[in-house]
């Protein structure tokens, strides 16, 4: 019943030249896709005109980021109706790159979710432990304060537009993929989570995302897991072939 989720972030990488060609790549590898939702991130100055290479496709646009207000004297920030308006449905939102780079806190990531939310987008939330916290037996409590912080003042109304992914950064370009264990048991924890702070019905239909070195040979053991419902793909998005024998992982 949750339709599942493949999305490609493609980070700093590629000029529009090469955005434009890896999506027309990408298409016709993708188009007999069924069950599942296929979503590029490119970089900013690609979104408009990668929106239009798309078109008519069942490929949809993702933003990497964006800012909580509409307008304003913020030099600098990109507004979730702008993103709307360059043709984006999706937006990444609190990646564990700029939590650990730009200063993004599970604050800033609230209002950024809600304001995307606002402007009509679906919003990828990010959380995942680091390292040294999963090695000291803090992963759920961290993902605990970053679910509750994130997706703080949500009705449930507004879960029709939240995507999770959970991403271990220890697992983030890295090549370490979580087992199909390990992922599985912080996502029903998610999931349970959802559950207590919202309800059930709620619960139940979240996506949430695996994220974090998912490769076209261990996506299918990641994704029959009950509670990974598809994945945050980095590395393994940059080229058309592997990412569309990811989103075929259900053929
Ligand atoms: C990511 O960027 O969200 C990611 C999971 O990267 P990679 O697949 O390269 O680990």
């Amino acid at each position: 019943m949750r339709m599942p989720v493949i999305a490609g972030n493609w980070k700093l990488f590629k000029t529009i030249g090469e955005s434009v060609a890896l999506v027309n790549e990408l298409k016709p590898l993708v188009a007999n896709n069924k069950g599942v939702e296929v979503v590029v991130a490119p970089v900013f100055t690609a979104l408009s005109r990668v929106s239009d290479a798309i078109a008519g496709s069942n490929i949809k646009l993702a933003a990497q980021d964006c800012f909580w207000e509409e307008e304003g004297a913020f030099t600098g920030e990109v507004a979730p109706g702008l993103l709307k308006d360059a043709g984006c449905s999706h937006v990444i939102i609190g990646h564990s790159e700029r939590r650990q780079y730009f200063g993004e806190t599970d604050l800033t990531v609230n209002k950024k979710a809600k304001a995307a939310i606002a402007a009509g987008l679906s919003a990828i939330v990010c959380v995942g432990e680091l390292l040294a916290e999963r090695e000291s037996n803090q992963t759920f409590s961290v993902i605990e304060t970053q679910i509750k912080g994130s997706l703080a003042g949500l009705t449930a109304d507004d879960f029709a537009k939240i995507v999770i992914a959970y991403e271990p950064v220890w697992a983030i370009g890295t090549g370490k993929t979580a087992s199909d264990a390990q992922a599985q048991e912080v996502h029903i924890f998610i999931r349970q989570l959802i559950a207590r702070l919202f309800n059930q019905s709620v619960a139940d239909a979240v996506r949430i995302l695996y994220g974090g070195s998912v490769k076209p040979d261990n996506v299918k053991g990641l994704m029959a897991q009950p509670d990974i419902d598809g994945a945050l793909v980095g590395g393994a998005s940059l080229k058309a072939e592997p990412f569309a024998a990811i989103a075929a992982f259900n053929v």
